[in-house]
């Protein structure tokens, strides 16, 4: 088989297919000599890589491109890995939420990331470790890695649990084991993959100042937050546990600090219709007091052993039909303003999972066979997209949110079509950079070999950000970082206090 995959290399090598049709007919010729199935691209790469390595063949950009798997999530730049806490009793008793044995109560044990904490009996070292392996057999970038830690509320977590978890999660990066905490983050600073980003999960009613600053210490630079609607009538109904109230305190809290916020909203509960549900998703960028960064839209569906699977059997709760669902998306997707990111359209629930509700698991491809034109980050991320970054330019708006002002700076093609690079900028009693993030190492461009990462546009925002941050009053700029990302700011001037990188402008 290896001599096969080796044969197949050289061949692919010499014969320089141009698209996956031609590649899979090499991968048939050589099967049907060898008599051994059709290679998969994962071996083939691993092949490929060796005989680089051997120095038998020269590197071919071109097949590296075709053999690896095409993943959106490293597109951006950064491969993001998801881990999963251990099961723990959840304080919410929310009508919609599947309770299974034996696993974290808002997730499905068919889920991917799920079946990988199995795997890994939930360690979170072997967790990073087996995620960290497969996205390097398809030949994605690792040496950026944002970390996403999943298994519904995090603030409810036991503190020694959650301590050990996140240092086994560096540990894993760091592919050794420290002594504690400190130890893990600090290595992290110079590790070969750095975690550049680290979000956490939790419940807006379990976010105050105590709990902030233990995400900090935690290295945490973005916060999920389950607000599912902005209406109280709806919440209690829905038995949530907690008041819109609550979501605007966190919401404030969190920005405060830094963090990056996403709200995880969620259509067609009990209680609301097409309507309020539109109203809602506008609600929040219109009102300063939501304003989030990023949303994920999880359309409620009726999952087996929930209370609303009674409801439903009772004829009392009824989901919207796709076309229904589809339509209000829409709608939502044409509000967008340009500084928020829909990170997700539709949860990864498996369809046999699911008795009621949206089953349609391509719905972003539906929504964009329409044509609907959202000037979501998302939306303008370049991907794999020819552009000319000769013609960047420099946008820069403005808005009020929970008490501060935000600056959401960005450099972007001419036709406003593509977003290169983009600064969140705060300036409330402190200034804060939320965010900064640069697109695409991947990217082809049209001119020139530098891809965007290369180019300064990370820099030149970054310079900008302080000018305008001195021009408001403010002797220092706070920069939350990931602590993999310390470094790049240590370069450019910055220093670590109080888990921050701070600059006195
Ligand atoms: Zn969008």
């Amino acid at each position: 088989m290896k001599k096969a995959l080796e044969e197949l290399v050289k061949l692919a090598i010499k014969e320089k297919p141009k698209n996956v049709i031609q590649l899979r007919r090499i991968k048939g010729e050589i099967a049907k000599k060898d008599g051994t199935g059709m290679a998969t691209n994962a071996e083939i790469l691993k092949a490929y890589r060796s005989l680089v390595k051997k120095g038998e063949i020269k590197e071919d950009e071109q097949l590296f491109r075709m053999l690896r798997k095409r993943d959106v999530r490293t597109l951006s730049g950064v491969a993001v890995i998801s881990v999963l806490t251990r099961e723990h009793p959840c304080p919410g008793k929310c009508v919609y939420c599947p309770t299974e044995k034996d696993m974290p109560k808002s997730y499905l044990s068919n889920e991917p990331a799920v079946m990988r904490a199995v795997l890994c009996e939930f360690d979170p070292y072997k967790q990073v470790e087996m995620r960290l392996r497969a996205l390097y057999d398809n030949g994605h970038p690792t040496d950026k890695c944002e970390l996403i830690v999943m298994g519904g509320t995090w603030s409810c977590l036991p503190p020694e649990y959650q301590e050990d978890f996140i240092k086994r999660c560096y540990d894993g990066y760091n592919k050794k084991e420290s002594k504690d905490l400190e130890e893990a983050k600090k290595l992290n600073e110079t590790a070969e993959h750095r975690v550049v980003g680290l979000t956490l999960e939790t419940r807006p009613d379990y976010v105050d100042e105590k709990e902030v600053q233990r995400m900090l210490d935690f290295g945490a630079t973005r916060v999920e937050l389950g607000v599912q609607t902005v209406y109280d009538d709806i919440l209690d109904l829905n038995q949530r546990g907690h008041r819109v109230e609550q979501t605007i305190q966190a919401t404030k809290l969190l920005k405060d600090a830094g963090f990056k916020i996403t709200y995880h909203m969620m259509p067609n509960l009990p209680g609301s219709d097409l309507d309020k549900d539109h109203k809602m998703f506008r609600e929040l960028f219109t009102n300063p007091d939501f304003k989030p960064d990023q949303i994920k839209i999880y359309p409620c569906v009726v999952t087996k052993g929930s209370e609303l699977y009674k409801w439903y059997k009772e004829g009392k709760y009824k989901p919207y039909t796709t076309e229904e669902l589809v339509g209000l998306l829409k709608k939502v997707k044409k509000e967008m303003p340009e500084y928020v990111r829909i990170a997700r359209l539709i949860r990864d629930i498996p369809q046999e999972s699911i008795v009621a509700g949206s089953t349609v698991s391509n719905l972003r491809q539906l929504l964009q066979d329409g044509g609907v034109e959202c000037k979501c980050i998302r939306c303008r991320e370049p991907r794999e997209a020819k552009v000319d970054l000769s013609e960047a330019k420099l946008v820069k708006r403005g808005y009020v949110a929970s008490g501060g002002k935000e600056i959401f700076l960005t450099y972007e093609s001419s036709d406003e079509k593509y977003l290169f690079a983009f600064c969140r900028l705060r300036l409330g009693e402190k200034a804060f950079i939320r965010e900064l993030h640069t697109y695409g190492q991947m990217l082809e461009l049209a001119k020139g070999e530098k891809a965007v990462q290369h180019f300064g546009f990370g820099k030149k925002l970054l310079a900008e950000a302080e000018a305008l941050t001195k021009k408001a009053g403010h002797d220092n700029l706070w920069v939350i970082s990931g602590v993999g990302v310390r470094d790049y700011y240590r370069k450019l001037g910055y220093n670590l206090e109080d888990n921050y990188m701070v600059k006195n402008i």
